[in-house]
């Protein structure tokens, strides 16, 4: 089982607190599409079969024609050896959605949609710089819930706030849809963003972090109410809507990245692509693979294993890390969690150890209490 990634780099405009590989110059689109077929066939045999899932992201995967689209999923389905049952998700953003544009991205070959609200309130749109506005948001949801039955919508909670309650309202709004899947994500300051820069000139607030953990808070308790499984900790599906994707991703599943700064995992090495499009157009025009690769020592599989688990509702199997670590490192874990157990942070449920709703909010923290060290011998 094995999923593919396309990194569409392409933006119509910079939201200020994004740190991804992206360009406003869409004029290289075409060439990048045709470098991107050209790389995927350099790289056929890292493309684990059966193909379970391939993901538009970027960038903006809404800014390719519908026939870009189906020339990377034929590529990719037909080198992968595609289940029927295949999952294939495209990113779109709310300006970029019409009827016409979902009948020409379903008839290409997507089957499933993520768009990227991030919020309902004018305000909260405007701080962050995006694209689209309010109208254009309820929009597109109502015209993809007519028309696609499996699709999610990205917020973004912990948004600076001069008065009122934009997230209540946000997930208010989201009651009345109730997408099948919610993908929901703190407002965080990256270095050297837009945000980031505002943000040290005063002109900007910082970002709340009681705030953002008070945000998770309601947003948890509004999911289990509406029937939403938090399988991962930013990740929320009704029943039978996990996303193929996500779940591989969070499971430690191999996975093919393709594009400008597409990253990659094959279980043993993760590698990732230069973040230039002239650097990759020029690379792959010589046939080269203009990649970066690490492999991966056993303290980093070991603290991934952690990091990725610990996020998940299952959390971390402990028998598995005896299989796939060693004993010792089952009990190393183990003394390790003590304190946090103690806390009442982490649990032990079924022999996996979960964290508890104590927790949540500090997944990540607590991941790290449990990781590791290199000592370089
Ligand atoms: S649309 Fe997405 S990728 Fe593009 S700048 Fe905004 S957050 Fe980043």
């Amino acid at each position: 089982m094995a999923g593919l990634y396309y990194h569409i780099p392409y933006c119509k405009q910079a939201c200020h607190y994004c740190d991804f590989h992206f360009s406003t110059q869409l004029k290289s689109k075409r060439s990048v599409i045709l470098a991107m077929q050209q790389e995927l066939k350099l790289r056929a045999a890292e493309l684990k079969s059966p193909l379970r899932s391939i993901y538009f992201g970027g960038g903006t995967p809404s800014l390719l024609t519908p026939e870009e689209i189906a020339v990377l999923i034929d590529q990719g389905q037909r080198l992968g050896r595609a289940t029927s049952e295949i999952e294939i998700t495209l990113e779109v953003n709310p300006d970029d959605v019409s009827p016409e544009r979902l009948k020409d991205w379903k008839n290409a070959g997507i089957n499933r949609l993520s768009l990227g609200i991030q919020s309902f309130s004018a305000r909260d749109l405007k701080f962050m710089n995006r694209a689209h506005d309010v109208e254009q948001a309820h929009q597109a949801l109502v015209w993809i819930a007519r028309q696609f039955e499996n699709f999610s919508v990205d917020l973004i909670y912990g948004v600076p706030q001069e008065q009122g309650d934009s997230w209540a309202n946000n997930l208010a709004i989201i009651s009345e849809f109730k997408p099948p899947h919610l993908s929901c994500y703190a407002l965080t300051r990256e270095r050297g963003t837009a945000m980031d820069k505002f943000i040290q000139r005063g002109v900007m607030p910082e970002i709340d972090e009681d705030q953002a953990q008070r945000e998770y808070q309601t947003l948890i308790h509004w999911a289990q109410e509406l029937g939403y499984v938090n399988y991962e900790f930013s990740n929320f599906a009704l029943p039978g809507y996990e996303s193929v994707n996500n779940s591989a991703y969070w499971s430690g599943l191999p996975y093919l990245g393709i594009g400008p700064s597409a990253h990659s995992y094959d279980g043993q090495t993760r590698s990732w692509n230069v973040a230039n499009n002239a650097l990759y157009l020029k690379s792959i025009a010589q046939e080269k693979l203009p990649i970066t690769r690490e492999e991966l020592t056993f303290v980093d599989r070991y603290n991934e294993y952690v990091m990725t688990r610990l996020r998940t509702a299952k959390g971390i199997n402990l028998d598995e890390v005896a299989r796939i670590f060693d004993q010792k490192t089952r009990d190393n874990l183990l003394k390790m969690a003590d304190k946090p157990i103690q806390q009442g942070l982490l649990i032990i449920k079924e022999g996996h150890l979960v964290v508890g709703a104590e927790g949540k909010f500090l997944t990540d923290g607590i991941a790290s209490a449990l990781f590791l060290v290199n000592l370089g011998s």
